[in-house]
Order: C-alpha cells, then sequence, then structure tokens
C-alpha cells in the first residue's frame, strides 16, 4: 500500500462510465474503490485489471438507496485506505418508458430513493471524511447528472430526469456550503452514452434509434464522460466548485 497516493471511491463503479471513470483514474494514480450493488463478478475483474496494470484496487458491495449499506461502504474504504481523497456519485438507475399518468408510487419512490437519497447519502459520508470541519484535508466530489435534467425525458421517464434536477440543486448547494472546508463539489451531466443503462431500462437500441437527432450524430462514449469527471477531481480545476459540465454533445 502506498499511503501517500490520493484515493477515490466511486459508486456503480463495476460497469459502464463509473467503470470508465475507475480506469481512468487507476491510470492517474489513485488507489480506487469500486463500488457495486449485483454484478459482482464484473466489478471484481475490473479490480483484478486495475491492480494487473499497477493500482491499488478493491471492490465493495453496497445498495446506494440503503443507509447502512452506505455507511459500511465508506468504512470498507477506511480500512482499506485510511483516507478519502475523491468520491463520485456515480450509481444510478432508469426504469422502463412510461407517462406520469402511469407511474405508481412505488416506482417514483425507488427512483428517488436510489438516485436522489443514496446521493444525498454518499455525500453526507464523503463531507464527513473531507471537510476541514471534521479534521478532514479536503477533497473533491463529483456527482453524475443527467441532459434528462434540462430535457424532461417527456413519455420517458419524467421521474428519472427529476432526479437529476435534484442531483444539480444537491451540487449548487452543498459546493457552497463547503466551499470554505476544502471541498469542491462538481456535477457532469452526459447526454445519451453507450453503456448498458439503455437495456436496463427496456430499451437496448435507444442509442441507434436517436443517434440521428444529436447534433454529433452519435451518443457519447463512457471515456468521453470520464474524462471530464478525471478534470473536475484534479487539481487542474481547484477552481471550479458548484458548476454543472454538460457531456452531451451539444444535446
Ligand atoms: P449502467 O451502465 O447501467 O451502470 C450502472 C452502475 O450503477 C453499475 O455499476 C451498477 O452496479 C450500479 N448501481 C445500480 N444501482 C445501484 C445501487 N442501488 N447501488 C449501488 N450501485 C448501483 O449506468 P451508466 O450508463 O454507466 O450510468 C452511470 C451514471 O451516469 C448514472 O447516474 C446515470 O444516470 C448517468 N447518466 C448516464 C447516461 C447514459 O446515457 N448512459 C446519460 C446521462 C447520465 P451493478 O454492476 O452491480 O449492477
Amino acid at each position: 500500500m502506498n499511503a501517500d497516493k490520493k484515493t477515490l471511491l466511486v459508486t456503480g463503479g463495476s460497469r459502464g462510465i463509473g467503470a470508465a471513470i475507475c480506469r481512468q483514474a487507476g491510470r492517474a494514480g489513485y488507489r480506487v474503490a469500486i463500488n457495486y450493488v449485483s454484478d459482482q463478478a464484473a466489478a471484481e475483474a475490473l479490480a483484478a485489471e486495475l491492480e494487473a496494470a499497477g493500482s491499488e484496487a478493491f471492490a465493495v458491495k453496497g445498495d446506494v438507496g440503503n443507509e447502512a449499506d452506505v455507511v459500511a461502504m465508506f468504512e470498507a474504504v477506511d480500512k482499506a485506505f485510511g483516507r478519502l481523497d475523491a468520491f463520485v456519485n456515480n450509481a444510478g438507475i432508469v426504469d422502463v418508458k412510461a407517462r406520469v399518468d402511469e407511474m405508481s408510487a412505488e416506482r417514483v419512490e425507488r427512483m428517488m430513493r436510489i438516485n436522489v437519497v443514496g446521493s444525498f447519502l454518499c455525500a453526507r459520508e464523503a463531507v464527513k471524511r473531507m471537510s476541514t470541519r471534521h479534521g478532514g484535508k479536503g477533497g473533491a466530489i463529483v456527482n453524475l447528472s443527467s441532459a434528462a435534467a434540462r430535457l424532461g425525458s417527456p413519455g420517458e421517464y419524467v421521474d428519472y430526469a427529476a432526479s437529476k434536477g435534484a442531483i444539480d440543486t444537491l451540487t449548487v448547494g452543498l459546493a457552497r456550503e463547503v466551499a470554505l472546508e476544502g471541498i469542491r463539489v462538481n456535477a457532469v451531466s452526459p447526454g445519451i452514452t453507450e453503456t448498458d443503462i439503455h437495456a436496463s431500462g427496456g430499451q437496448p437500441d435507444r442509442v441507434a434509434r436517436m443517434q440521428d437527432l444529436l447534433p454529433m450524430k452519435r451518443a457519447g462514449t463512457a471515456d468521453e464522460v470520464a474524462s471530464a469527471v478525471l478534470y473536475l477531481l484534479s487539481d487542474a480545476a481547484s477552481y471550479i466548485t458548484g458548476a454543472i459540465l454538460n457531456v452531451s454533445g451539444g444535446r
């Protein structure tokens, strides 16, 4: 273990954008904690890949929508790394296509619990460790928002879009709350990005179907989103806090 190296925890790091963030962070010299909720094989394979490339990494299971899991996840990082310098609130879900007049309370509550409550609980645990007010040494947080927060996702998933609107507000409010405590808080707001999330919402063809409607006539890649996250975590972004960076190809 190299105690001098910065550490990073990424929620939902096992696949998609989170996995790309973990890979780029490993290359940038971070020790990386990879959170997952169900795909243990993907998370452990990624940890092994990072270790083989000379980084320190481990996989940690936990549902961000479950408070006890969130607390245990951050304690696992304390135990493994002894410090937390950077945190990415990346875990997020969509649901199947539905209009608002078709949505059950159960559906909307699950969306808010994972995407919003989960991000708040994780931000709380990160701030407790990073804030100079709590004896920490500062740090950087990046939240994953979505272009959906601006577009509203009508006829598709307004609940998801609203959950990302809450992420934008969390970003601005928390950034100002901890600006004097050594912590920067920013968001990256991707447009349509090539990952499994579309299939998980019952639309495996969503990227192919929509790409002609996009200004660049293509979706983004997980790596293109991850580059923006790594930039905002880095010292190169030392005067950037409360920003919401669109990585949406002009959409
Ligand atoms: P993805 O490919 O579906 O991967 C989701 C990741 O989140 C997986 O690692 C999954 O873990 C994890 N996860 C899901 N629910 C979780 C929970 N309750 N607790 C902990 N981890 C959980 O998603 P993605 O496309 O990379 O999206 C990443 C983030 O970017 C999300 O916040 C999403 O809303 C946002 N975003 C994506 C797009 C896009 O077009 N892809 C656009 C805008 C914003 P398992 O592997 O264990 O299932």
